[in-house]
């Protein structure tokens, strides 16, 4: 051992950062630990000793997944309680983030032992790097719901967010999630996508929400692999945005029904549609009267 290399210590649990496609992403502490730690409890057992392998560790490895989070945790409280040093890992970048995790980590906090995070890849972080954002803020969601009315409501929780807002979505409903982010947020938002970060195909695109459907269709390997989406805020302007859009619908309102005239003002003005339905909604009212 060199001597500013790092053992695991005893009684400790280590949430160890990995690679999140490039392998020669792993910390020289993360490899401290996962070499000395006694036990390695890993999202997917599978997966994780492919990184060992790769780095040479015959770590001793223990499943711990969302599926069996509490029964897991459970059993390595005991462990550490009993002297053992556990990395915990995940498949891929920073567990607990959107990822297994939290589960121990608190039962290991509430039990008041020792509790030691090594920082390293997350896709979130190494994507916002990327971006080139002036602001300095910004929220992070995670992954929104798969069911698409969910979806709609939670984007729409969000809308009013001035700061750019960054989401996890899968391959498989990165389409549906564009076209719901263009229906919820209007399409004149800046939409920041990076794919396969740190991998062979790494590839970041930034357009027009309106115009990423039309780049994402134009080659079917830009929807292959993972991607992290991240939404510019709210304009500062949408007030003024949203009394235009407001004056467009209520010329329209004089011929079509409501949901009609929301859905042609919003694509006018770029405006969100729900937005223009409520407001319709309400001047409809405002005429009964
Ligand atoms: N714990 C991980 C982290 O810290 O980033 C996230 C795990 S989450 C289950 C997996 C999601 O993270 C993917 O669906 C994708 O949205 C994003 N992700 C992970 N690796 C990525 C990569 N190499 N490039 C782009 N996005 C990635």
């Amino acid at each position: 051992m060199q001597p500013n290399e790092f053992r695991a210590a005893p009684g400790t649990l280590y949430i160890v950062a990995t690679p999140i496609g490039n392998l020669r992403d792993l910390t020289l502490r993360a490899l401290d630990i996962l070499k000395t730690a006694d036990l390695i409890a890993a999202e997917d057992t599978r997966v994780s000793a492919g990184l060992l392998a790769a780095y040479g560790i015959a770590g001793k490895l223990f499943s711990y997944r969302e599926h069996n989070e509490q029964a897991a945790s459970a059993i390595l409280l005991e462990r550490l309680r009993a002297g053992k040093s556990v990395a915990l890992v995940s498949d891929a970048g920073s567990p607990g983030i959107s990822d297994p995790g939290a589960v121990v980590v608190r039962a290991a906090r509430a039990a008041h032992i020792p509790l030691v995070p090594l920082p390293g890849p997350s896709a979130v972080v190494t994507a916002l790097s990327a971006a080139g954002l002036e602001d300095g803020h910004w929220q992070f969601y995670g992954f929104l719901p798969h069911k698409a009315g969910e979806r709609r409501r939670e984007l729409e929780a969000l809308a009013d967010y001035p700061w750019p807002s960054a989401f996890y979505e899968s391959p498989h409903r990165l389409l549906e999630t564009v076209a719901d982010m263009v229906a919820v947020l209007g399409g004149e938002r800046r939409l920041f996508i990076a794919r396969e970060l740190t991998k062979r195909f790494e590839e970041f695109h930034a357009c027009p929400l309106n115009e990423a459907l039309a780049w994402l269709n134009g080659d079917e390997n830009r929807q292959r692999g993972e991607f992290v989406l991240i939404v510019s805020g709210c304009p500062a302007d949408a007030d003024d945005g949203m009394k235009e859009a407001g004056r467009v619908l209520a010329i329209l309102l004089e011929d079509l029904p409501a949901s009609q005239a929301a859905r042609v003002a919003a694509q006018i003005t770029g405006a969100r549609k729900n937005a223009l339905y409520d407001l319709a909604q309400e001047l409809k009212s405002d005429q009964q009267k």
